[in-house]
């Protein structure tokens, strides 16, 4: 009942309803005056006619027989004449006497002198029936002004009545009849009012779930179709803005799962809204499923850190994660009234960078380390000098030697570290040209050879089968080739046998020097590369070693645009390998 539909219909029965009884109503009433009057009518016409045909030129003897011959003439009226005391003198709807008797409040007025109607008085008639009557009464006045007959006509009502509440019946019919179409058509027009209204609702429904794309049928062009096609419009305009806010959120997710830099967000009860890869990667975790306590405890931040860090500026705080060193940015976020919403750290792995960092400064203690030493026995043995060892020829010539060794030391040092400095400002200018290896390492060998002997040691070179030519520039990689044979001469011991020789690959001539001798281990072998790193330090400074020689010598080799590698195994022996490109590293080179 709370639907529209009903709603409708009951206003259309309610309307047809009202309209029907106050119209019918009127019908009735005014067939029924119609119909008096017309009564009215018949029954005075018939009484004039009596007047005029029996009272005026007959005696009362022989009223009854021209009355009679008046019947013919007006059906259903009975007409009477009654004397001035209300008696009966003659009657239509008797033969004759005795005549009926009757008793009206017409009669009465008219013995009164005055003509009347009276309706709805009940009276048998002359076959004893009750019957309902109309009648009129007019009194005929003799000479003297006085009563001397009354005319008195009557008339069954029955038949008017009869005909009225057939007219009633109709209508009674018709109001049923209108009823029922009035239920049918509102029905109809209420179906058509509500099944828009319906499919509207509908379509509301299905939009809130979700489903955007959606077209209703737009049946007509009053209110109703003018609110499907706003709809379909608002349809399309939200499909429209919600797939640019999809594509967005998509943009959006996109560079947050693509960034770098980790990203974790909570919001003010510090819950956790979002995290992306980058962060669970930083973070050694396949997801992050913690509020922002958790992620304090877990990693250990108690640094000033809090959820409603109130109107301060974002905080850093540096954390470990297993061998990482993380960097959290830690800032606040508000809402438009300036209401704090969460926290959104930005986490970077910064272990890189403090590596680069504690080089650095490992860098400048070494080479201030490295200055230290040399400078120290300079200047104390000049101080000696200059305390009087001057005088002795033999002594002064002894520590003037240790000077110069020294101050050689220092040049090597400041040599060496100044080519290191030109790589890493990319201002070494290689001469490329080809370099027949066979050729080269054979005379290599041939210039090392009296260092190897002396130590009682067996350096050879097996030229390669074929022509070997790589392209490089000819002093930077002598200087290789001859770091790595002294370094395998240095670092093993006497007869051991030092073998140069040439393999290959698709991509790569490779020269490998391998030695018997100590050998470097396993937690050694990857750092030797570094600078100033050496396994032993005391025995390679003895030896006039900087610990930098591997270092530049791995620079050069990839400014050729090839690799430098080691393998070995400690107490057994070390393979240095030397990889050239087969290809012309030119176009490498000359970005160097
Ligand atoms: P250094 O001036 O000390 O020789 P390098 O950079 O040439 O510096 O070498 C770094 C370190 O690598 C050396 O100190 C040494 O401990 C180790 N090393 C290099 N070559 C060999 C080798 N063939 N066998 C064993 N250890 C080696």
């Amino acid at each position: 009942m709370r639907s529209i539909k009903w709603k409708l219909i009951i206003m259309y029965l309610g309307l047809v309803l009202i309209v029907m009884i106050v119209s019918g109503s009127y019908i009735l009433l005014s067939l029924r005056n119609i119909e008096l009057e017309k009564s009215r009518q018949q029954l005075e016409l018939y009484a004039e006619k009596i007047n005029d045909q029996v009272l005026e030129d007959n005696t009362p003897e022989h009223f009854q027989e021209n009355l009679m011959r008046t019947v013919t003439d007006a059906v259903g009226i009975q007409g009477n004449i009654l004397d001035a005391n209300g008696d009966t003198v003659a009657s239509t709807s008797v033969l004759e006497a005795p005549y009926p008797v009757y008793n009206d409040q017409a009669i009465i007025a008219a013995m009164n002198g005055m003509a009347s109607f009276s309706s709805g008085k009940k009276s048998t008639d002359t076959f004893g029936l009750l019957k309902e009557w109309m009648s009129y009464a007019a009194p005929i006045k003799g000479d003297n002004d006085k009563v001397s007959y009354i005319i008195y006509t009557r008339l069954d009502a029955g038949d008017m009545r009869s005909s009225l509440d057939q007219t009633t019946k109709t209508i009674i019919i018709a109001v049923a009849i209108s009823l029922l179409l009035a239920v049918i058509m509102g029905y109809v027009f209420a179906q058509t009012l509500t099944g828009p209204i319906l499919a509207l609702t509908k379509g509301a429904k299905n939009m809130a779930e979700g489903n955007f794309e959606q077209s209703l049928k737009v049946r007509s062009s009053d209110e109703i179709g003018q609110l499907t096609s706003s709809f379909n419009y608002m349809a399309s305009e939200l499909t429209k803005n919600m797939s640019e806010i999809s594509k967005e959120k998509n943009r959006l997710e996109i560079l947050l799962h693509n960034m770098s830099d980790g990203v974790i967000s909570f919001n003010k009860d510090g819950e956790l809204m979002l995290a992306n890869t980058a962060a669970t990667e930083m973070l050694g975790v396949d997801q992050i499923d913690m509020d922002f306590s958790s992620f304090i405890r877990e990693y250990d931040i108690n640094s000033g850190v809090y959820l409603d860090m109130g109107n301060e500026p974002s905080k850093k705080v540096t954390f470990p994660v297993g061998k990482q060193f993380i960097n959290a940015n830690f800032t606040p976020y508000y809402s438009t009234n300036g209401k704090i919403e969460g926290l959104v750290v930005v986490l970077q792995d910064i272990t890189e960078q403090k590596k680069l960092d504690d080089m650095r400064k490992e860098f400048v203690a070494n080479v201030s380390h490295e200055l230290r030493t040399p400078l120290t026995t300079v200047k104390s043995y000049t101080e000696t000098l200059m305390d009087g060892a001057m005088e002795d020829k033999e002594i002064a010539m002894e520590f003037l030697g240790i000077i110069d060794s020294e101050a050689d030391r220092m040049a090597f040092l400041v040599r060496d570290l100044l080519q290191l400095s030109r790589f890493d400002n990319k201002q070494v200018h290689l001469d490329i040209v080809e370099i027949d290896m066979n050729e080269f390492l054979c005379l290599t060998v041939k210039q090392n050879k009296i260092h190897a002997e002396a130590k009682r040691q067996e350096l050879s070179f097996e030229p390669y089968s074929k022509a070997v030519i790589i392209h490089g520039d000819r002093d930077r990689v002598g200087q290789v080739v001859n770091n790595i044979v002294t370094n395998a001469m240095k670092y093993s011991l006497e007869q051991a046998i030092i073998k140069i020789y040439i393999t290959e690959d698709d991509t790569y001539y490779k020269v490998s020097v391998k030695d018997t001798g100590m050998g470097i281990s396993r937690e050694d072998l990857p750092r030797i590369f570094e600078r100033f790193y050496r396994v032993d330090k005391a025995r390679s400074r003895a030896m006039g070693g900087t610990g930098l020689g591997l270092a530049i010598a791995k620079e050069i080799m990839e400014s050729h645009g090839g690799k430098l590698t080691a393998e070995s195994e400690y107490g057994k022996g070390t393979v240095m390998t030397m990889w050239f490109p087969k290809e012309s590293p030119e176009e490498k080179i000359k970005e160097v």
